[in-house]
């Protein structure tokens, strides 16, 4: 199948050939025919798939006909850094079409959000707090909408925006096409789905699969440790640009400093950074100032940056589906990347849940100084186990039938790790 198959206006065409696409990808295949027809979607497809140009290329077929300077399309996403991401897409795609979007997030001023509004667009890529701030406000009206879209809908639902949604929902018209889009599908993102779709075509691209083009390694190391290993592997290998993944604001941004005093190029991307510093970050890493970002999850969604060679779980993610969006910042559009999840001891539930999903074990890998740390941590663990649990007189026995132990089954984990096998 080819775009042309699609018959797009030359317009639209022109849009697909300055971004250089030569054929669709799955999710543009099986979605944008449902979409041109007129139909209501619910996509299941993950980061990386291709899946803002399967709903923007037949949005913008639809909005070549009709009145212009009217807000005729809303598209509803999580994240600043994700509206950017779209409206980006739509500017390259509409370039042809006279088509204008604009885009609506909170931290950075109203005015000029309402002027451009005010002087005319046809597509609005918002984020749901500011726009409802603007609907209550009468500086935007959303009567003339057609099409909505809803993306990223289980990371809207984990940031507690559902309300913020319906309120939404409830200034559009009832007669619309609604178009729904989610990694995952938490029972909460179905029942909205039924809710607001009207007799969908459902479209699923690898329904929470990570990315088939990432190749997944796992490293053992003591907690204290990550920081030496992170720069040991930096140093060793080819890594052209990196996203490295921290659990807290604070350590994205100790991390990154410390990289940065260390010689390497780097910066941090969290929440605590005011939105022109977040935008400085992630533009200086698009355009290769910046080799390392160093970041929290919210940079995990949306993030399109071609050419991430590497993410690194400096921490491992609290959820597999979590694991999912961070490593699908590498391996965009069919190319490879590798994902680095640095292990200490209290991770090993969280592993094996990733490597369910995954559908097989991670490549196990052995840093000769760290393996040394990590088997002390392994044996402080069975001492204060061992410590914990027993009498000291009862020890020697039970250490002989401790294989049938919880405790014993995560030790066995880390030794898998470090005999460093590809299962
Ligand atoms: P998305 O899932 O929309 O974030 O897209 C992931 C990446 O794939 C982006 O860099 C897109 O520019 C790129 N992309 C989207 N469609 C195609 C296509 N048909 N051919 C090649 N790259 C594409």
């Amino acid at each position: 199948m080819s775009f042309k198959d699609f018959k797009f206006h030359p317009k639209v065409n022109a849009g697909i050939d300055a971004c250089g696409y030569t054929a669709p990808t799955p999710i543009q295949k099986e979605a944008i025919p449902p979409i041109l027809a007129g139909r209501d979607i619910f996509g299941l497809a993950q980061t990386g798939t291709g899946k803002t140009a399967a709903f923007v290329l037949p949005l913008l077929q639809r909005l070549l006909d009709g009145p212009r300077k009217r807000v005729r399309a809303l598209i509803v996403a999580p994240t600043r850094e994700l509206v950017d991401q779209i409206h980006d897409n739509i500017g390259r795609m509409a370039k042809e079409t006279g088509l204008r979007s604009v885009v609506i997030y909170g931290g950075v001023g109203k005015q000029p959000q309402i002027r451009t509004i005010r002087a005319g667009v046809e597509i609005v890529v918002a984020c749901p707090g500011r726009l409802l701030d603007l609907l209550n406000e009468k500086a935007i009206n959303l009567s003339a909408v057609e099409v909505l879209v809803l993306d990223e809908a289980d990371h809207m639902f984990d940031k507690g925006f559902l309300p913020d949604i319906r309120r939404i929902i409830r200034q559009l018209p009832k007669e619309r096409q609604s178009l729904v889009f989610s990694a995952t599908m938490p029972k909460e993102i179905r029942l909205l789905a039924e809710k607001i779709l009207q007799n969908p075509a459902t479209v699923q691209i690898n329904h929470t699969l990570p990315v088939q083009t990432i190749s997944h390694v796992l490293f053992q190391v003591a907690k204290e440790q990550k920081t030496s290993l992170l720069k040991s592997i930096i140093q060793e290998r080819e890594m052209t640009t990196t996203l490295i993944f921290t659990r807290t604001k604070h350590k994205a941004k100790s991390l990154a400093l410390h990289l940065q005093k260390a010689g390497y190029s780097a910066a941090s991307l969290q929440g605590n950074l005011s939105q022109q510093k977040r935008q400085q970050a992630l533009d200086g890493f698009r355009d290769g100032t910046f080799k390392i970002l160093v970041a929290t999850d919210i940079a995990a969604r949306g993030i399109d940056v071609l050419g991430i060679s590497h993410v690194i779980n400096y921490d491992v993610p609290n959820t597999a589906e979590t694991y999912t969006h961070r490593t699908g910042r590498t391996g965009r559009a069919a190319r490879t990347g590798q994902a680095f999840s640095f292990v200490s001891r209290e991770d090993s539930k969280m592993i094996s849940l990733i490597e369910r999903n995954l559908g097989k074990k991670m490549l196990r890998e052995v840093t000769p100084a760290f393996a040394c740390e990590a088997a002390e941590d392994v044996r402080e663990e069975k001492r204060e186990s061992f410590s914990r649990q027993m009498p000291r007189r009862t020890k020697p026995v039970v250490a002989a039938i401790r294989g049938k132990s919880r405790r014993s089954r995560a030790s066995s984990f880390d030794f898998g790790i470090r005999k460093s096998v590809q299962r």
